[in-house]
This record gives C-alpha cells, sequence and structure tokens, in this order.
C-alpha cells in the first residue's frame, strides 16, 4: 500500500539510523538533517524498521 514518509526536520538528530536502513529512501543533508529523497523508494521500503529505530521519533507515516 502506498504511504508517504515524512521527517520531522525539527525533531531530527542526524543520528544517520535511517540512512542506514533505508539507503535508497532517506539522505543525510549538509545541514546534518535527514530527509525524504526518494518517495517512491519509501513507498516500496518496510519503514516500519526506520520509525522504529528513530531515537527521537522524526519519522512519521503521513496518512
Ligand atoms: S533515525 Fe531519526 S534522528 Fe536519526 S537521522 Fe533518521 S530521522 Fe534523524
Amino acid at each position: 500500500m502506498a504511504k508517504k514518509i515524512k521527517v520531522d526536520q525539527e525533531l531530527c538528530i542526524g543520528c544517520g539510523a535511517c540512512v542506514n536502513l533505508c539507503p535508497d529512501a532517506f539522505e543525510l543533508q549538509d545541514d546534518g538533517k535527514v530527509n525524504v529523497v526518494n518517495k517512491d523508494e519509501s513507498k516500496k521500503c518496510d519503514c516500519e524498521i526506520a520509525i522504529n529505530s528513530c531515537p527521537v521519533g522524526a519519522i512519521k507515516i503521513e496518512k
């Protein structure tokens, strides 16, 4: 099912956990925060793992 993943830039501490788990969907930016770079990949990706691994709960699924 198609889902939209979003990273809350205010909460993200740039730990890189989500990037390691889903390198096609998440990318560390120059400002040290992570953003969703590939919405199609994030739809395919089992981002539950990335969501659960985020220490600050910055990854959200938009409904
Ligand atoms: S796991 Fe969470 S805090 Fe860590 S880089 Fe990803 S979004 Fe940011």
